[in-house]
């Protein structure tokens, strides 16, 4: 029988059983032996070299000693007795202590002999000891080498028997009976990408000989994770693709040409008009278009979207931008219609406030396709909100929609409307992929000439005077100024409180200047008149919570104060300070925090004062605070658990993973079920990769290992 070993029960390796397996199963999620080998050890001993008693130092790892025991007591009674050797390495003595087990170890250990033992020095009454280190007898013809994998196991296990150095041995013994262990990755693809086999792989993940080989070990698992998320990733677009037909935008007609030659109100700029060709690339090959464009506060996306909408009207169909508040689609409207007037384009807004008889008006203008573009908020998803042929769709600031909302647009049309979803929130590449794996993306890396980067700068209570004398200037020039309080919880009494306290000490502060304020419970209508008076430069001063994170263009304020700047994330931050800068005028930013701040939190505003490159920060973010908390990962149905790699350090590990599995899907069509060749017209550099029939044999088993049905992958956008 050619059986793989790997799917061998856990309960039938010696020493586990019934009961034993139960435990490992329900607390270490180990059921096989394949499960166990792919558990990494959490840290490692340096086998190959000894400590000496005088070199220990606090914060030492776990490390080794070697010599002879001098002697043996007993100290206390009952429950307290513990059991002290004293241990000799050659030059100076240590105790070591054990609290259980003293029967057993009494029988065990002696004097005289020479031991290994491994141990982390604790530090008590102003010398170092072990309590319970592990004991080996040296052996001197087989010294210890290169590195030994150890596991750290919840307590809950330890009471039960099952330690770290269970794992060890259960490890060991597997390693040494299963020394022929088949590949979970096709010999092609190891080949090529220059990957340690598995059986390799496994030995040097829990005993490399060293740090480089078990680097290389470690890669090779990343790799293989990554590369399998991304091929179920992939083959799941794949067929989706084929069965996802879009309408074909051939032709590039009079409404593009004529705004693009004679209303044009600015040059684009270099990465706009190459977003706008990946977009038209796309509108034509007969597929409905996925797309994320991704682009930095005042990148220029607007542009971008309207032009897109023009090259569906060229195609005789009509196009819908949907924006999360009324604020930011009125907004949006006035924009827009200034443009599209100017080639004689109609353009229509509907909100939740459009009157009833404007609204039947629009109706029939929809229905009729008078109306070229609809604009609006929520309620152009309503069921009663009928196209005449609706063919594109563009959402503004995506992660506000719901992954089901979006998905009504769908039903508007016979053939699916291209989807355009634009955000400010700049993800990193690496979790894009991941994320979005089956989307497009887009990314307008580059700002329209002439913008001035906003100055940010980090300030505490007792420069409070100071900061509001520079805002004071500000004002007297004519601008305007936000003031940002952290409402985390806008449920909790007493944040409000503090926003209420804010605004009564700017109101103070600033006794000339018209002061307004908004904040996340206000009622809709009250939060609007608010907002406007702000807007239409009424105001002078915007008190607010993070409401008005998104979208809110107000060109004449040129200065922003974020109070407790610490309790916000960097990404927020960055979304926040969009908000200013958007004028020709030199903005400001000004981070508030309490003088005391831990050093990781200077460090992570720090990225904030020095640079303005979302990406940047984005990455940094994503660094600090782990890819669990990115916006965006929570709805996108993606269980990030992940156990090898780690998306924030292997963003180049996961590009080759991931061109290792679109060029095995487009060289295999078999495994997507669908014709490949059309899902990567996009993929310019996709070189198929034909496996063979053994190759693909292992390819469905981890498929089916890894994935089965343990995702919906529902259309997620
Ligand atoms: P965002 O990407 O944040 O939605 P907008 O589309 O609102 O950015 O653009 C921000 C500002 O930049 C707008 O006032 C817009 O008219 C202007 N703008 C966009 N593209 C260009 C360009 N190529 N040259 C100059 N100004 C531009
Ligand atoms: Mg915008």
């Amino acid at each position: 029988m050619n059986r793989n070993p790997l799917v061998t029960d856990i309960k039938y390796l010696k020493g586990v059983g019934e009961a034993r397996a139960k435990i490992l199963a329900s607390e270490l999620d180990i059921h096989s032996v394949r499960d166990l080998l792919y558990t990494a050890p959490s840290k490692y001993i340096d086998r190959s070299r000894f400590y000496t008693i005088s070199e220990m130092t606090e914060n030492l790892p776990v490390i080794q000693v070697k010599g002879r025991f001098v002697r043996f007591s007993t100290e206390g009674e009952g429950v307290r007795q513990r059991y002290i050797g004293l241990f000799h390495d050659g030059h100076s003595m240590m105790h070591v202590t054990w609290f259980k087990g003293i029967r057993f170890i009494k029988e065990k250990i002696n004097t005289g002999t020479e031991y290994v033992l491994l141990g982390k020095p604790s530090y008590f009454q102003r010398s170092y000891s072990f309590i319970h280190p592990t004991v080996e007898i040296y052996d001197p013809a087989k010294p210890p080498t290169g590195l030994q994998g150890i596991y750290s196991l919840p307590e809950t296990l330890r009471r039960r028997n099952i330690t770290g150095s269970t794992i060890s041995a259960l490890v060991a013994q597997v390693l040494d009976k299963f020394t022929d262990i088949p590949d979970t990755l096709p010999s092609e693809i190891t080949g090529m990408y220059h990957l340690m086999p598995l059986r390799q792989t496994l030995q040097s993940l829990h005993m490399p000989s060293d740090t480089k080989t078990l680097a290389l070990a470690r890669e090779r698992l990343k790799f293989e994770e990554l590369f399998y998320l991304q091929l179920h990733i992939l083959r799941y677009a794949c067929r989706r693709n084929s069965t996802m037909r879009g309408q074909i935008f051939g032709q590039i007609g009079r409404f593009f040409n004529d705004f693009y030659h004679n209303a044009l109100p600015f040059p684009l700029t270099g990465a706009q008009k190459r977003v706008i060709k990946e977009i038209r690339h796309d509108m034509r090959t007969g597929l409905q278009m996925n797309r994320l464009l991704q682009g930095d506060v005042g990148s220029g996306k607007t542009m971008v979207a309207f032009m897109t909408m023009l090259i569906a009207i060229d195609n005789g169909c009509q196009a819908c931008l949907m924006a999360p508040t009324e604020i930011l689609a009125a907004q949006h409207f006035d924009t827009i219609s200034v443009w599209a007037e100017k080639i004689g384009l109609h353009v229509q807004l509907l909100t939740g406030s459009t009157r009833a008889k404007a609204r039947r008006e629009i109706d029939e203008g929809l229905l009729s396709g008078k109306i070229n573009i609809l604009i609006g908020t929520h309620a152009v998803i309503e069921e009663r909100v009928q196209f005449e042929n609706l063919g594109m769709v563009v959402i503004d600031e995506q992660h506000r929609f719901g992954v089901a909302q979006r998905a009504r647009l769908w039903q508007k049309n016979s053939v699916a409307p291209h989807v355009l979803v634009m955000t400010a929130t700049p993800i990193p590449r690496t979790l894009a992929m991941t994320v979005y794996g089956d989307l497009r993306v887009s990314v307008i890396d580059e700002l329209p000439p002439g913008r001035k980067p906003v100055t940010t700068l980090l300030r505490y209570e007792e420069n409070r005077h100071q900061v509001y004398r520079a805002v004071h200037s500000e004002l007297l020039k004519g601008h305007q100024a936000y003031v940002v309080y952290p409402l985390i919880n806008e449920s909790e009494k007493t944040e409000l409180k503090s926003l209420e306290e804010g605004y009564q000490q700017i109101c103070e502060a600033f006794p000339s200047f018209k002061v307004c304020y908004v904040h996340g419970r206000m009622k809709p209508a009250e939060k609007e008149h608010q907002m406007q008076l702000f807007v239409s430069g009424k105001a002078n001063i915007l008190v607010a919570t993070t409401v008005i994170e998104v979208g809110v263009n107000v060109p004449n304020a040129s200065v922003m104060i974020i109070e407790n700047a610490e309790r916000f994330g960097l990404s927020q931050l960055h979304q926040l300070r969009g908000r200013v800068g958007r004028g020709a005028e030199q903005s400001y930013c000004i981070l508030m925090s309490k003088q005391k701040i831990a050093a990781l939190t200077r460090k992570r505003l720090n990225v904030m004062t020095e640079t303005t490159d979302g990406f940047i920060v984005s990455e940094a973010d994503m660094r600090m605070r782990g890819p669990g908390d990115m916006e965006g990962t929570q709805q996108s149905g993606i269980a990030f658990n992940l156990q090898h790699a780690n998306l924030a350090n292997d963003g180049q590990i996961l590009e080759r993973a991931r061109k290792a599995a679109t060029d095995v899907l487009a060289g295999n069509p078999q495994i997507s079920d669908s014709d490949t060749t059309t899902a990567f017209t996009y993929d310019r550099d996709t070189k198929p990769l034909p496996l063979s029939a053994g190759s693909l044999h292992i390819l469905a088993g981890e498929l089916r290992l890894r994935f089965s049905g343990q995702y919906d992958w529902g259309r997620i956008s």
